[in-house]
């Protein structure tokens, strides 16, 4: 099992945020901003370049899921990001979709 897997199978502890049918929004162990939550599909998708046409729905849902985050985290005014990284040069460091929402302070662009 992912390390995300056995967050959403309450396996290994984490402070949740939201949780959807198909997803499970928590707060990230390391966050770079005053707001980072990791939203993550129940589904073990490894990576955003390894989702299939199946997993339509399971997508729709991680990306509708941002609103209530931000809403819930009251950074919907001021401003947020959404960023999945995948592969090595992306910086993915661990191998189960997660959507990385960061707020709560101006972000700069382009990210390093
Ligand atoms: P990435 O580098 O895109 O794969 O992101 C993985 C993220 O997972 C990093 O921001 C880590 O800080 C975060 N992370 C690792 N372990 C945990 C954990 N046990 N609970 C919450 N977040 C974690």
């Amino acid at each position: 099992m992912t390390l995300f897997e056995k967050i959403v199978a309450r396996q290994v502890p984490a402070n949740i945020v939201a949780e959807g049918q198909d997803w499970l929004a928590f707060h990230d162990i390391s966050p770079q901003a005053p707001v980072h939550v990791l939203i993550v599909p129940k589904k073990p998708i490894p990576r955003i370049g390894e989702a299939s046409p199946e997993d339509g729905h399971v997508l729709a849902a991680l990306m509708l899921a941002v609103q209530e985050v931000v809403k819930k985290l009251d950074v919907f005014q001021s401003g947020f990001r959404v960023v999945i990284n995948n592969g090595g040069d992306g910086g993915e460091t661990v191998p189960h979709l997660h959507v990385h929402v960061l707020g709560g302070r101006p972000l700069e662009w382009p990210p390093g």
